[in-house]
């Protein structure tokens, strides 16, 4: 029995209103959880897309590309006014939401509902060929029109791209337990059907329909990507033993490459990225490969796209891979730069899920259904007890090219445990040493304005890591250093999209580190320090007995981690784990 009623359009927004407002996450969740409680059952999986900026599940390969032109040319045409007024007002606003609500004065011409909302931007995003751009522009002037002056907001920064709440996935989970189920106490059961499905719309919906046993009942699906397993690090090759829970361990290549899950189904292969959106296009080789050399008729293969030299037997850069991320020539430069694929675990064969087996036994099925050749083959390792056996297997890839290694548990609980960073993956890599020589991948929220050489950019960013517990993003440095000129020049560029006007709600600053500009978490960023340092001034692992937190000392920028979401970068935990490390040394 479904007795919601259909959630108008006008409703979502002033909701959006309200999460733009509100000051604190429990503030967020406590909104987001009577929304969602009283959204109907075809409407709930949109209401959440909405609310992430987005009108499909991220995997989706759904793509508004709706560019600022048209954004522009769709509020001119609702507004009666020229471009050249839309230009002028976005440059005064800094928004093409607030020039939308600032131009068109005419009344409301209908009532929206979310459903209205939803399929007007599906056949937005579903207009291809010439001609697109202008039925896009069309389609979107004639909701603006429709819908009342504070909806017009929402409706363009939907359309646009630029929702920027400051909602993630793990935000809408727990208003979904709150909101369904009176309590935190089943979250774990929502996050782990989040974990195998990536699609948060598919969790509330079946939330919503079936109850907690029917979420509990998602299962593995082929075209649905499984959110990436991550690594661990340690101080020490000696902790390896220690922390891994197996006597015995295997120890794996690490690649320097992309994170690639390989679905196929027949003949017809999907890859996600490790950010889950759709790569199938970038990497035609790796498709051939996985169609000819996995012998399974369906199965879902985790593992890493490397640009191997096969005329040197040598790895190459994983800049050089990066090479391949475009649109066009995709064909010409995959010829010039093929990639290999190396696959480290086997997540799901012929109909059946491999996520609870353990490591060992999904190996050995993975060697059973692929068939290795020059072009794709299980990751190389060795199996060993003791800490010089790891540490003969490093030197050996180092001396190879490779990145590392990462070590495995294989106890009889080492099961796949999708999104998670647990200590049964243990990374070391070649620039460990003492200290703090690993780089941290941290998120951008806010910035402060250029002076002399660096107008008109930034003259710093401000860094924080992400509280996975609280699910907030706590500062750990200022980082002005490292960049080129013209990294330099191409940041307000890339913090644009961004920008918002005041302290995002997951955003953790102290009065100190306040600055000139806020970001929304979006950006991630690669960063070089020297040591981790206790810090009145900055919030990661914020003790507020001794008010102090831990900060990054001499962060230098490495490059920007653009396949990583914000709730991917270094965790607080992390950094503690480093700074604990430090003192130990
Ligand atoms: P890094 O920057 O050290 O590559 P990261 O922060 O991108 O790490 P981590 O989870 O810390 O991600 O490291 C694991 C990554 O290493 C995986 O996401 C995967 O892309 C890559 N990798 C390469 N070889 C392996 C392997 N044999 N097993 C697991 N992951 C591997």
């Amino acid at each position: 029995m479904n007795r919601r009623i259909t959630v108008k359009f006008a409703t979502l927004a002033s909701c959006f209103g309200r999460l733009e407002s509100t000051p604190s996450r429990n503030g967020m969740i406590a909104l987001l959880a009577r929304l969602l409680a009283g959204a109907a059952l075809d409407e709930i999986g949109i209401v959440c897309y909405f609310v992430l900026g987005e009108i499909a599940p991220g995997y989706s390969a759904v793509n508004l590309g709706v560019g600022d032109r048209t954004v522009a040319a769709a509020i001119a045409l609702a507004a009666g006014t020229d471009l050249s007024d839309v230009e002028a007002a976005v440059r005064e606003t800094g928004d093409y939401g607030d020039t939308a609500a600032r131009l068109i004065e005419a009344p409301a011409t209908g009532y929206l509902s979310v459903l209205d909302v939803y399929r007007g931007l599906s056949r937005i995003a579903h207009a291809s060929g010439p001609g697109s751009a202008e039925e896009k522009k069309a389609i979107l002037a004639r909701l603006l029109t429709a819908a009342p002056p504070p909806e017009r907001r929402y409706l363009v920064r939907l359309a646009a791209g630029e929702m920027r709440l400051g909602v993630g996935e793990m935000t809408i989970l727990d208003a979904l337990a709150e909101g369904f189920l009176g309590s935190k106490a089943e979250r774990p059961a929502l996050e782990h059907a989040y974990n195998i499905s990536s699609d948060i719309g598919l969790v509330a919906r079946t939330l919503l329909e079936v109850g907690l046993p029917g979420v509990r009942a998602i299962t593995v699906t082929l075209h649905r990507p499984i959110r990436p397993m991550l690594t661990q690090r340690v101080g020490r090759i000696s902790e390896i033993f220690e922390r891994i829970g197996s006597p015995v361990i295997a120890v794996e290549e690490k690649y320097d490459g992309e994170r690639v899950q390989a679905h196929k189904d027949g003949d017809d292969v999907t890859l996600f990225s490790r950010r889950l959106t759709d790569v199938t296009a970038q990497y035609p080789d790796i498709v051939r490969h996985v169609r000819r050399c996995v012998v399974a008729d369906t199965a879902i293969l985790d593992g890493e796209a490397v640009a191997f030299d096969h005329a040197a037997g040598t790895y190459l850069p994983f800049q050089t891979l990066m090479r391949r991320r475009r649109k066009h020539r995709v064909s010409e430069v995959a010829g010039e730069i093929p990639a290999t694929y190396r696959a480290f675990d086997l997540l799901y064969a012929n109909g059946e899920s491999y996520l609870h087996q353990s490591y060992p036994d999904r190996r050995a099925r993975l060697e059973e259904v692929l068939r290795r050749d020059d072009h794709i083959s299980p990751a190389d390792r060795i199996v060993t007890g003791d800490t010089d056996g790891i540490t003969e297997f490093y030197l050996a890839c180092i001396e190879r090219g490779l990145e590392g290694i990462v070590c495995k548990s294989c106890a009889d609980d080492s099961f796949y445990r999708a999104g998670a960073r647990e200590w049964q993956w243990i990374k070391w890599k070649r620039d460990y040493a003492p200290g703090i020589s690993d780089t941290l991948d941290l998120v951008i929220v806010g910035g402060n304005a250029g002076r002399g050489r660096r107008a008109g950019t930034y003259g710093s960013v401000l860094c924080a890591a992400y509280n996975h517990e609280e699910d907030l993003f706590q500062t750990v440095c200022g980082m002005g250093t490292g960049f080129s000129d013209r990294d330099l020049a191409d940041l307000p560029g890339r913090l644009a999209g961004a920008r918002v006007d005041r302290e995002p709600a997951r955003v953790m600053v102290n009065p100190p580190a306040v600055p000139d500009f806020w970001f929304a978490p979006h950006q991630v960023v690669e960063v070089l320090g020297l040591e981790i340092t206790e810090s009145p001034v900055h919030t990661c692992n914020w003790d507020p007995a001794r008010r102090r937190g831990l900060a990054l000392r001499f962060p230098r920028f490495v490059r920007w981690r653009d396949e990583k979401s914000p709730e991917q970068a270094t965790t607080t935990a992390e950094v503690a784990a480093i700074f604990g490390r430090q003192r130990e040394v």
